[in-house]
């Protein structure tokens, strides 16, 4: 693809050069890890030295439980079976055997302190890729019984305790880079434990839920690098730039020591961050902005409180239900949101209700949906799957005695379904107070506005419900006709369009008539070259991941509100885009 091959090129010393999109701000520089999808799925994790026999015992003995289950298939199998049904279990009883395997699985565990299940996946898609490229048919085809022998050992070690670390920081401290082609939002989440320094997805957007992960793990990332998976080795020395989206392949001693002390100062700026934490949220003029927080996971509103988060503006309670095969009963998800709730000290909590669909997909479900942006997702498939919503409602009302709750709903595109919703929250409020169980009595209600309809015609919604909150990943995305997380098209995607400036001012607009409160809980907020912008459109509650919240006080501190309020309401019926230039 012509595209795809603009992106990498070399330097006059040859060392490979890729440019990609930086999403997540930060320098990185270690070793690459080449992930295919399959070893995406597996748990991540290095394991302590001194459990690394350990690691090695608990993948031979399910290696050996694996050939002993084929060995007995084989011998069991009736007269009438395929003949070749034989020798296929005979060709896996041999990989099962196979020394190579076993051997070069067992080093990556001992010299990489990899666990087993992504040593097994890393050794196993290099075979797979070594027998692909073979010229024999027949040997190309062993390819898929690798795969499908690795599958029986995965699913025999899940079945096993995985060793689990305590001692995690001690093994293996070389830094590890990700280099794949695209990442799910659900496998990031199984990837943060292995404590990467650094993400590279050959596709991706800057508001891919990818890159939303990444963000919250304040991990540099760089996405749609096009073919750079295919380019790259394991063990290939990286250095990624997370601001340019530049990336580079075993660089000369020169480039690598210019980058260290890149990190080195970009690491002392972060520091020197900190001392705004306590300074209060107020423009130049006098105008307090909110800071609140997004979260993924309970743990993370931690974060939150420690980057001096006045709450959190939107908990995605989707990634609860994501990288698992059975859905979190109403208890599991009592005690996620009590622990937030609990944990945030009686700030403001908003937890968004199920957003699942598109990209966020749950195990097992297949999307069969001509274009699941449209689909049936959020608010949509929470209507259309009562018990489900009833589970989370029930569980977000009885947390909601634990701290102050705000329920925020997403993909809202009409009042119909704001009704329904209220509906179905009364539902779960009658149904707990007929066990006797009590929720708090200010729980307020607010809608995402992503679907530009509800943008348009925002009046009745500013006017019934008591907050909105802006999602400009979306609402930028169905706007512009842009897939969010789709490399090809990512330039096309622009939060300074005149379209989606107007819009953001009229829904700010609104609630100010309304006397609603509007925030903006996209990426647009967490971006401190848009924080200037944003001011200037009237906005004045923020939400972002913790690691984002200084960078944009610091631009907040710096401004003054009202002098970019009459600047961008002068730009703001140009037909072409703001120049954020204006703007300093
Ligand atoms: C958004 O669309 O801007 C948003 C915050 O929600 P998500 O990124 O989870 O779709
Ligand atoms: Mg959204």
């Amino acid at each position: 693809m012509q595209e795809a091959t603009q992106r990498i090129c070399t330097t006059p010393s040859a060392m490979l050069c890729a440019q990609g999109q930086g999403v997540v701000r930060g320098y990185a520089i270690g070793r690459a890890v080449v992930m295919g999808a399959a070893a995406l799925e597996v748990p991540h994790y290095r394991v302590a030295v001194e459990v690394v026999e350990q690691e090695c015992v608990r993948l031979c003995a399910a290696m050996d439980k694996a050939r002993d289950e084929v060995t007995a298939l084989a011998s069991g199998l009736p007269l009438d079976a395929p003949k070749e049904m034989a020798s296929l279990l005979g060709v896996h009883v041999l990989l099962l055997d196979d020394p190579q395997l076993r051997a070069q699985t067992m080093a990556l565990i001992r010299e990489r302190f990899y666990n087993a299940e992504w040593a097994l996946t890393t050794q196993g898609q290099l075979l797979q890729e070594q027998f692909s490229a073979m010229e024999d048919e027949y040997l190309r085809e062993r390819g898929a019984d690798i795969r499908q022998v690795i599958e029986r050992v995965l699913l025999l070690l899940s079945g096993g305790q995985p060793l689990t670390l305590n001692a995690l920081d001690q093994a293996g401290d070389e830094p590890l880079i990700v280099v794949a082609r695209d990442i799910a939002p659900a496998d990031m989440m199984g990837l943060r434990e292995a404590k990467f320094a650094a993400f590279l997805t050959d596709l991706g957007g800057p508001t891919s839920h990818t890159a939303i992960v990444a963000r919250s793990m304040a991990v540099p990332a760089v996405v749609g690098l096009g073919n750079f998976r295919s380019l790259v080795r394991d063990g290939d020395m990286l250095i990624v730039d997370g601001f340019t989206g530049a990336v580079m392949v075993n660089p000369s001693a020169l480039v690598l020591e210019e980058y260290r002390q890149k990190q080195a100062e970009f690491a002392q700026a972060r520091a020197s961050l900190a001392s705004l934490r306590d300074a209060p949220s107020v423009t130049l003029d006098g105008i307090a902005v909110h800071l609140e927080a997004n979260i993924e996971l309970p743990e993370e509103a931690e974060h939150a409180l420690a980057a001096g988060a006045q709450g959190i503006g939107l908990f995605r309670s989707e990634f609860l239900f994501m990288g698992r095969s059975t859905l979190p009963d109403e208890e599991e998800q009592f005690h996620a949101y009590k622990a937030v709730l609990e944990a945030m000290q009686g700030k403001p909590v908003t937890i968004r209700t199920l957003d699942i669909g598109a990209d966020k997909v749950l195990d097992g479900e297949q999307t069969v949906a001509t274009n699941p942006a449209l689909g049936l997702r959020a608010v949509r498939y929470c209507l259309a799957n009562p018990d489900l919503f009833q589970t989370q409602l029930r569980a977000l009302l009885r947390a909601s005695a634990h701290g102050t709750l705000r329920i925020l709903v997403p993909m809202i595109s009409s009042i119909k379904e704001v009704i329904a919703v209220r509906q179905a929250i009364s539902e779960a409020k009658q149904s707990l107070a007929a066990q006797g169980i009590t929720v708090a009595s200010n729980i307020q209600l607010g809608a995402m506005v992503e679907v530009p309809a509800i943008a348009i015609a925002i009046e009745p919604f500013a006017e019934t419900l008591d907050f909105l909150s802006i999602g400009t990943n979306d609402l930028i995305q169905y706007i512009m006709a842009v897939d969010r997380g789709d490399s090809e098209v990512a330039d096309l995607y622009d939060p300074q369009h005149p379209a989606v400036l107007r819009v953001i001012a009229q829904t700010i607009n609104a609630g100010e008539r309304f006397n609603t409160p509007v925030s903006v809980c996209g990426e647009m907020a967490g971006d401190p070259t848009l924080t200037r912008l944003l001011l200037g459109l009237g906005l004045t509650r923020f939400s972002m991941h913790a690691a984002q919240l200084l960078d944009v006080k610091r631009e907040i501190v710096t401004a003054h509100s009202n002098a970019l309020r009459t600047k961008v309401a002068g730009a703001l019926n140009r037909a072409e885009r703001l120049d954020l230039a204006i703007l300093h």
